[in-house]
């Protein structure tokens, strides 16, 4: 019954994006009239440090990018090596912090969350040694996380995978999304403890459908995004009494000749006023599919990373993107990708991820995309 009522609800969007006629998106829906790119190709200008596992397997996945806005060329890069735990890395890739907690898959960060005796900047990460969803505070002087989990937040998920935060603008309150292989979703409030930890409960459940990775959480809108792999893209209200009703975008799928399963991580870029990019990972075919955040999310194109000094990207997983200014490297923001085949040129090594400046990204699109490092987290 509740299938049937999210595919009426999807279909009745579709139609309304098909016969709405008012908004010039119009034609990108139409099957295969994708818009013309000429260059569709950047590098890499930063790679970090191979993360420690069996050789050249598959163990990076997910990144998360943290702004230290007290000095912004300190910023972080956080990444999950699931073979064994999240590493921290400098803006010039050098690995700065490991701790080993687990088979982690992947992560997301908020800021400024408020524990009973500070505020802190927070990571959450699906960690499937215990099947748990696990919170982690971030030193900004020293690049170091803690865990900050009070009570192990076990999921009912067959399998905990995907993860992302939201921060209510209604409630102020702090939720984490989690993921399961098996196509479920679980929303989790997550509260201070009175001791300076975190503990969460499960607010809503909702199924997707099959197998679903990335996710990301718009707190600007209020929207949540679910990458369903071998389907489509969806969006759902991220407030935790808006139901199951959810609404598909457009092109996310296979009737978009660029795209290739996996659909893997999902990604935000923002502006100050409100308009940015829904990135995700298609990868199948080693591109990144990007949309309008807002409105009708109309397809923009495709881009992949060539190599250049550092080698190319296959294979991606997870991804993250921010727009703000991070020191002069990279004053415009940066991409940052999970890389499923790190070489040196000739050798497989260990994978790792890779830094593309956001600017090099904007001018692959004619008009180019936005580059506004004025919006703040
Ligand atoms: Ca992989
Ligand atoms: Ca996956
Ligand atoms: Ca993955
Ligand atoms: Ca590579
Ligand atoms: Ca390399």
């Amino acid at each position: 019954m509740k299938d049937n009522k999210l595919i009426i609800f999807s279909v009745a969007i579709a139609l309304t994006l098909t016969i709405g006629g008012l908004h010039s998106c119009l034609s990108d829906v139409k099957h295969n009239e994708l818009p013309v790119q000429t260059d569709s190709v950047v590098v890499a200008k930063v790679e970090t440090t191979p993360v420690t596992s069996v050789k050249g397997e598959d163990a990076a996945d997910d990144p998360a990018i943290w702004v230290n806005f007290n000095d912004p060329s300190k910023s972080l890069i956080i990444g999950t090596n699931k073979k064994g735990g999240l590493c921290v890395y400098r803006l010039n890739g050098e690995e700065i912090f490991y701790t080993p907690i687990g088979h982690v898959n992947n992560i997301d960060l908020r800021y400024g969350f408020p524990l009973s005796n500070r505020k802190a900047d927070i990571v959450a990460t699906t960690n499937r040694t215990y099947n748990t969803l696990q919170i982690l505070a971030i030193n900004p002087e020293t690049g170091e996380l803690a865990d900050i989990t009070r009570n192990s937040l076990k999921s009912s998920l067959d399998e905990v995978y995907g993860v992302a935060l939201y921060k209510s603008k209604i409630t102020s309150n702090y939720y984490a999304f989690v993921t399961g292989k098996g196509g479920g979703l679980e929303q989790w409030e997550l509260k201070a403890t009175s001791d300076g930890g975190v503990t969460g409960t499960v607010v809503r459940e909702i199924v997707i459908g099959s197998q679903s990775e990335g996710l990301v959480a718009d707190d600007e809108s209020g929207y949540l995004f679910v990458a369903e792999e071998d389907v489509r893209i969806w969006k759902y209200r991220a407030e935790p009494d808006s139901g199951n009703l959810r609404v598909l975008i457009p092109l996310s799928d296979s009737t978009n000749k660029r795209i290739s399963y996996d659909l893997e991580g999902l990604a935000l870029y923002h502006t100050k006023k409100g308009t940015g990019y829904l990135i995700v990972s298609s990868q199948g075919n080693n591109s990144y599919a990007i949309f309008e955040k807002n409105g009708m999310h109309r397809y923009i194109g495709s881009f992949r990373i060539g190599s250049g000094c550092i080698d190319d990207v296959e294979e991606t997983d997870g991804i993250d993107v921010c727009n703000c200014y991070l020191g002069n490297r990279f004053p415009n923001g940066i991409f940052v990708v999970q890389d499923g085949l790190n070489t040196n040129g000739k050798d497989t090594l260990n994978q790792n991820f890779k830094i593309v400046p956001w600017e090099s990204i904007a001018k692959l699109f004619n008009p180019p995309l936005e580059v506004d490092s004025s919006f703040l987290f």
